[in-house]
C-alpha cells in the first residue's frame, strides 16, 4: 500500500527523514525515495528497493543532504517524490494510494493540452498525475480539494513547498496519516507519518490522526488546518489484521491489542485441542497471542524468521521472488514441531501457495502431528482496488475453491460470503484439503469487526464483501 513520511525542523532534518521514511519499509518493496528543502533548494534521490533494502540504498544520499523540510516514501507503484515545477512554484510531492479511474483523468487532461512522462511499461506516473490535478485549482489547498473531488480510488499526499509539508489524507480516510511533534531540545518540529510507530525513535509524540480529506500544513510557526474532515469514514479493516507495523495506532486503535483481540476472538469460538499456540511471524504473532490468552494453551516457537532482512513475501510482485522469500525467511525448529498438535494462527489466507508450500511443508517435513490454522478474518474474496496489490481474483483461494465447486468461475458468491451457508463450509473444506492440514477456520466477519473496534460503517471490508 505503500507510506509517507514528512518533516518540518530547526535542524538539519535527512537524518530523521531517512529512519522516518525507513519505518514505513514494510509497506512497499519496489521503490523508496527521499526529498529535502534548505537553503540550496530542493534535493531529490529516488531508488528501486527490489534488490536491497531501503536502508542500504540511502545511508549514503540523505548524508550528503542538507535541508530543515523534507518528505519520503515508500511505494510499489510509483518512482517519488516527484519536484514539480508550476504556477504554485517548485514543490516536492509523494502520495500513496491508487486512482481507479486513472485512464479517464489522463485522457481528461490531455485533451486540455497536458503531456505526460511515461514509465517503464507504459503507464503513467500516478504522482505525476496527482501533481497535474492539483495544478488545476487556484491555489495548492484549492487544487487537492479538486484533486481528491476527482479522483476514484484512495490518494493520501504530501507536498512540499517552502512555507512547509502539506499532509493530505484520502477522502474517506481508509488510509493512515498522522502527525507528531518534536519538542525535545527546545527545538520544536513536526512530522507526519503514515505508522505514528515511526515516532517514538525520532523523538516525536503523537499529536492527531488527521481525517479523512483532511489537509494541514505543516511549518515551523506551527499546524494549520487549511480543510475539515470529511464525515464519511471507511478506513481499511487490513490494517488492523495484516498491513500496519503492531506497534502502530489507527483511530486510536493499537495495531496489537486488535489482532490479540482477533486472537480471543478464534479461540472462544474453537474447542480444538493442541499442544500449543503459534502464529507465523509477522503478523500472526499478535492474533496467536490472543488466541493463546484466551483458550490457556501455551505459545510456542515451531518457525522462526531467519533474520529481519527478509521482507514480507506477499508484497513482490514477482511470483519467484514471493516464493523466494517465504522459502528462505522462516526456520523451523524440529525438536518443537516433532508429534505435536499445533493451532497455527497467520493474519489471512491470499492465495494459500505460501502457506501449503512452505509453511505447512516445513511442519510436516518436520513431524508435526495436527496442524489447525486459523486465520485472522474471513476468507478474502476480492482484490484491494485502493492500494496497490498483488492479489488478483483469480489467484484467491477461495475464488480457486468456488472455481473447483462449481466448475466454473461464476460472478454470484453471495452463498459463499456467508459463513452460516453450506456453499461456505464447502469452500472451507475445499482450502483445508488443498492446504493439507488438519482443521481450518477463519474468523467471521463480526467477530473482525469487534475486535477491531471500530462501527461498522467506518470500516472499509471490501477485501471480504465486495463493497
Ligand atoms: S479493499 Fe481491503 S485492503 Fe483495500 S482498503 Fe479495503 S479493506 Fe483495505
Amino acid at each position: 500500500m505503500g507510506g509517507l513520511f514528512g518533516v518540518v525542523s530547526r535542524q538539519d532534518c535527512p537524518k530523521t527523514l531517512f529512519y522516518g521514511t525507513d519505518y514505513h519499509s514494510h509497506l512497499g518493496t519496489e521503490n523508496g525515495g527521499i526529498s529535502v528543502f534548505g537553503d540550496q533548494g530542493f534535493y531529490n534521490s529516488i531508488h528501486s528497493i527490489s534488490q536491497a533494502q531501503f536502508k542500504s540504498r540511502f545511508v549514503e544520499d540523505y548524508k550528503s543532504m542538507n535541508g530543515y523540510q523534507g518528505i519520503g516514501a515508500i511505494d510499489d507503484e510509483s518512482p517519488q517524490p516527484l519536484i514539480v515545477r508550476s504556477k504554485f512554484g517548485t514543490f516536492a510531492i509523494a502520495v500513496t494510494g491508487l486512482i481507479i479511474n486513472k485512464e479517464e483523468l489522463t485522457q481528461k487532461l490531455m485533451d486540455e493540452g497536458a503531456s505526460f512522462s511515461e514509465m517503464t511499461g507504459g503507464g503513467i506516473n500516478t504522482v505525476e498525475m496527482v501533481a497535474k490535478l492539483i495544478n488545476q485549482g487556484d491555489s495548492i489547498v484549492d487544487g487537492i480539494v479538486k484533486m481528491q473531488d476527482a479522483i476514484e480510488g484512495s490518494i493520501c499526499a504530501l507536498i512540499m513547498t517552502p512555507e512547509g509539508v502539506y499532509a493530505a489524507r484520502d477522502k474517506y480516510g481508509r488510509f493512515p496519516l498522522s502527525i507528531g511533534e518534536n519538542g525535545s531540545y527546545g527545538e520544536r518540529g513536526f512530522a507526519v507519518a503514515t505508522e505514528v510507530s515511526a515516532f517514538p525513535n525520532l523523538g516525536y509524540h503523537f499529536v492527531k490522526h488527521l481525517g479523512p480529506g483532511e489537509i494541514t500544513l505543516l511549518s515551523l510557526s506551527g499546524l494549520k488546518n487549511l480543510k475539515a474532515e470529511n464525515t464519511e469514514k471507511r478506513v481499511c479493516a487490513f490494517l488492523w489484521i495484516y498491513t500496519g507495523d503492531p506497534s502502530s495506532v489507527y483511530e486510536g486503535i493499537t495495531v496489537e491489542n486488535a489482532r490479540e483481540r482477533c486472537g480471543r476472538a478464534m479461540a472462544r469460538n474453537d474447542d480444538v485441542k493442541a499442544d500449543f499456540v503459534t502464529g507465523i511471524p509477522d503478523s500472526g504473532v499478535g492474533h496467536a497471542i490472543g488466541y493463546a490468552i484466551e483458550s490457556g494453551i501455551p505459545y510456542r516457537r515451531p518457525l522462526v524468521k531467519y533474520t529481519p532482512g527478509y521482507g514480507r513475501s506477499y508484497t513482490p510482485p514477482s511470483q519467484d521472488i514471493r516464493d523466494l522469500v517465504a522459502t528462505m525467511k522462516l526456520s523451523a525448529i524440529r525438536g518443537v514441531i516433532k508429534d505435536s498438535r499445533m493451532i497455527v494462527c497467520d493474519d489471512s489466507i491470499v492465495r494459500g501457495t505460501q502457506l501449503k508450500n512452505f509453511t505447512v511443508k516445513k511442519l510436516l517435513d518436520n513431524g508435526a502431528r495436527e496442524i489447525h490454522i486459523r486465520p485472522a478474518c474471513p476468507p478474502l474474496m476480492f482484490p484491494c482496488s485502493f492500494a496497490s496489490s498483488t492479489r488478483s481474483k483469480s489467484e484467491l483461494a477461495s475464488r480457486r475453491a468456488i472455481r473447483a465447486i462449481e466448475g466454473a468461475d461464476i460472478e454470484n458468491i453471495e452463498e459463499y460470503l456467508d459463513h452460516r451457508s453450506d456453499k461456505y463450509r464447502e469452500m472451507v473444506e475445499w482450502i483445508r484439503r488443498d492446504l493439507n492440514v488438519t482443521s481450518l477456520k477463519y474468523l467471521h466477519i463480526e467477530d473482525m469487526i469487534e475486535a477491531i473496534g471500530m462501527a461498522e460503517d467506518q470500516l472499509c471490508l471490501c477485501c471480504w464483501r465486495g463493497r
